[in-house]
Formats: C-alpha cells, structure tokens, sequence
C-alpha cells in the first residue's frame, strides 16, 4: 500500500513561510473532527522553521528547515498514547483530539518536540499532515500547494519507491538514530547540520594584489588528506559537509612555486578571510 511522505529541499526554502502561514490558515479557528481541533491562534507552529547561519564575512550562508510532526513509522508518542494516537494506514499520525484530551504528558513522548499543547483545549496537537483533505481527495498538502519554490512536497508511494527514492537523492531523517523511522525526508540537509572551512586567496605582483584563481588547496586532519579544491575566479575556496566541533584542521594553499599553510578549529564554520601567498 502507498503511504504519505513529506520531502523538503533545504536547498530550495527561502523562508518565506506560507507552509506555516497555511497550516495556520487550515487549523485556527477550525475543528476537523477525527483529526484536529482548532489550532489557538497564538504560540503554535505546526509547521515551524529553523534557520541556520554559517560562516563570518565575508563567506556567509544561511539554511532554513521546515520542521513538523514527522509522522514516524516507530512514534514513541503511538506507544505512549495507548489509543489516543494512531497511525493511519496511509502513514499518517493523528493526536485524536477526543482522546487525547488532558494528556499533556504526550507533549513529552516526542522527542522532536513537535508536538504542542493547547491549554484551552487541554489537548496535545501536532501538524495532522492535512488528514482530512487528504480524506477528500487531496493529492497535496496545503504547505505543498502553497510552497513557491517547489522545496516541500508530499508524495504519496510505496514504501520501497520511498526507500529507494531516499536513496537515489541523498535524502535524510532527523535523529535517525533515534529509531523512531520519520516519514518527513530532507534533502540538502548538510546546508543546515554541517559546517565549512572557506578562505580567498591573493598574492602580491608587480606592486598589486590580486585575487589568485587555480591555487590548490587541500584539507588535512590528522596529517591526512580530506579534501582538495581549486580556488575560483574570487580566489575563493570552500570545504562543506564538514562535521561541526570536529576540532583542527590544516589548510595547505599553493600556486606558482608559493605556499602557505593555515590551521582552523571547527567548531562551527570558519571564514578564514583573505590567505597573501
Ligand atoms: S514527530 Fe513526534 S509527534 Fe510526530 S509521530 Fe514522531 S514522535 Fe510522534
Ligand atoms: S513555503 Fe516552501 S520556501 Fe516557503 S518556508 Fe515553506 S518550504 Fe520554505
């Protein structure tokens, strides 16, 4: 049976937040019944954006992720809810809002943290993947249809297709160590979970500094070889996907006959600036 997913572009979000704006569009003010009640129209976001900056000037670049419930396939908060969370046959989980009513302690049985408590309503609520479109029909969600960018989608395939997708584009899981097996994938995730080591590289000729385009620069750690790169037009260089608080790193630059070597703590990102050969 095909199941729903939600694969997010990190590379694409501008933060322009219409699939939050559309959550809240669909859910405040409105009752669902089987699948939510009203959203309150302040403190919850059901569709939630993290954002990341990297880097100092002048390399800097800034990720943003959507984040919600991720409907997991192993959901602590299933287990923990004994009826008042279920998962659907499609992949979809529902906080049923009869059910649930005065259970706060499911707030904590997600170890995202994407689930919200509605005083109110004494109910715990989480983004329900717009069930109740989807019962009607729906080939999207609304933060799908809203996205400008093409960067959500919610796709609906078997669980091998999805398997296989996940594989062929490099898609990732948050904490997939947690084992809980999330039915929202991310692509370009290392913009927002990794770090880089960037540098520009000039030199002195005939009494002018210019940027130096083609000098080799290599990573090393540890005295061994991680990465190679050449600099650009810019003079620039920039090693990614690095892990952050990976500690020192040796940056060896050369060109015409002329090196220079540079060490950089990670840390988070490091912009080591302008490196004169
Ligand atoms: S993300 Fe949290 S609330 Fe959603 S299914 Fe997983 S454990 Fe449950
Ligand atoms: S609508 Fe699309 S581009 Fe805008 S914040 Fe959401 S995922 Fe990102």
């Amino acid at each position: 049976m095909s199941k729903w997913n939600l694969i997010v572009d990190v590379a694409e979000c501008t933060n322009c937040q219409l699939c939050t704006l559309s959550a809240m569009d669909e859910y405040v003010g409105n009752d669902w019944p089987g699948v939510s009640a009203p959203m309150p129209r302040h403190g919850h976001r059901w569709i939630d954006i993290l954002q990341n900056e990297r880097g100092q000037a002048p390399t800097i670049d800034i990720a943003y992720v959507p984040v919600t419930c991720n409907h997991c396939d192993n959901a602590p908060c299933v287990e923990k809810g004994k009826g008042a969370v279920r998962k659907r046959d499609d992949g979809i989980v529902i906080f049923d809002p009869a059910k649930a009513k005065g259970r706060k302690d499911l707030v904590d049985a997600c170890p995202y943290g994407h689930v919200w408590w509605n005083e109110e309503l004494q109910l715990p609520q989480a983004w329900p993947f717009d069930a109740h479109l989807i019962d009607q029909g729906w080939d999207k969600t609304r933060g799908h249809q809203a996205c400008p960018t093409g960067a959500m989608r919610a796709i609906k395939v078997e669980d091998a297709e999805m398997a296989r997708l996940a594989r062929d584009e490099q898609l990732e899981t948050m904490k997939p160590e947690l084992g809980t097996r999330p039915r929202v994938y991310y692509k370009n995730l290392w913009r927002y979970s990794k770090c880089f080591i960037a540098g520009s590289v000039a030199a002195e000729a005939n009494g002018a500094v210019d940027c130096v385009e083609g000098a080799r620069a290599r990573l090393l750690k540890d005295g061994a070889e991680v990465a190679t790169a050449l600099t650009d037009n810019y003079g620039d260089f920039k090693f990614d996907k690095l892990i952050p608080e990976s500690g020192r790193y040796t940056i060896e630059i050369s060109a015409f006959g002329r090196s220079r070597t540079v060490d950089a703590t990670l840390g988070k990102s490091v912009s080591l600036g302008e490196i004169r050969l």
